[in-house]
């Protein structure tokens, strides 16, 4: 699944080749991807058609394109999903979705198509109506460790007043965005805290660590992820250079952790693992009086 930095680099290919272009066609080729538009492809199409592209931005992993209507295309990459910008000759992918021709920006330009690819098809397109400046399907959403705007403060606070693990803090989406799995074994590795400690038992530094652990580690996606997104075809497909090269806890089950040579565990997550070392991220300690403690806590 694309994580924030790869659906950033999607967001920096939208911007150099999309904004200012005039929508001339929509091809809704299956409903599936269109489903959130409860109007219907034809409805899409038609709000759509004849809009020019302010501008590509996102929140999160939502990525939205402002429309001279006022409305917004709003667009989730789900498991599989690409945008890409392609010449109107190339032949379509084999899962090409949505097709969206797009108007010359000078006669001198050859015709370029915005194309919504997606296998699995958990990724989708909308039309917010008046959602250009932020589309409220997503204003719930926080911003993410990446966002200019985003507020150090008042995350930390927030963090501090949470009786939760701090990577479950780190995956809720109302607290920041953007940060998937991933990241955030990799951010509390490299800031030597165990998930499970809780933010109310962080101290304001420890919170600010992890935070910028964050931030490196995404930066450093993004710079990997970043080398493609110069070429016309702009991809995603949640895969970056970073993953097979950089990771120090994130699927490294056994392997020796590349700061003290113990192996680095793994242990289930929601649905989902969690990988840490032990020697550098303490469990921490379950204190008997605790009512949120395992089952050796006698509450
Ligand atoms: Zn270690």
């Amino acid at each position: 699944m694309p994580e924030l930095p790869e659906v950033e680099v999607v967001r920096r290919g939208l911007e150099a080749h999309v904004v200012g272009r005039r929508i001339d066609r929509v091809d809704v080729l299956h409903p599936r991807p269109v489903r959130r538009h409860l109007a219907g492809a034809l409805d899409f199409a038609a709000l759509t058609t004849g809009r020019t592209v302010l501008g590509a931005r996102r929140r999160g992993k939502y990525l939205w394109l402002p429309l001279d209507s006022g409305d917004a295309v709003l667009a989730h990459l789900g498991m599989s999903g690409q945008m890409l910008v392609q010449p109107a000759a190339a032949v379509d992918e084999r899962h090409l979705r949505v097709r969206f021709a797009l108007a010359p920006a000078t006669p001198a330009d050859e015709p370029l198509e915005l194309r919504f690819v997606d296998q699995r098809m958990f990724g989708g397109l909308s039309v917010s109506p008046g959602g250009a400046d932020l589309p409220p399907e997503i204003a719930h959403i926080a911003r993410d460790p990446m966002d200019p705007l985003f507020d150090d403060d008042a995350f930390v606070a927030r963090v501090r007043r949470r009786r939760s693990g701090i990577k479950r803090i780190l995956l809720d989406q109302t607290v920041v965005s953007g940060v998937g799995n991933i990241y955030a074994d990799e951010a509390l590795w490299r800031a030597r805290l165990h998930g499970d400690r809780l933010g109310t038992k962080l101290r304001a530094a420890d919170v600010r660590r992890v935070l910028d652990e964050v931030r490196t580690v995404m930066a450093a996606a993004l710079l990997e992820g970043g080398t493609s997104f110069d070429a016309l075809y702009v991809n995603v497909n949640g895969q970056s250079g970073y993953f097979d090269r950089s990771l120090h806890a994130y699927g490294q089950e056994g392997l020796p952790c590349d700061r003290c040579g113990t192996p680095i565990r793994r242990v289930a997550f929601t649905n989902r693992s969690s990988f840490f070392c032990p020697v550098c991220q303490p469990v921490p300690r379950v204190r008997r009086t605790s009512a949120t403690g395992s089952g050796t806590s006698p509450s």
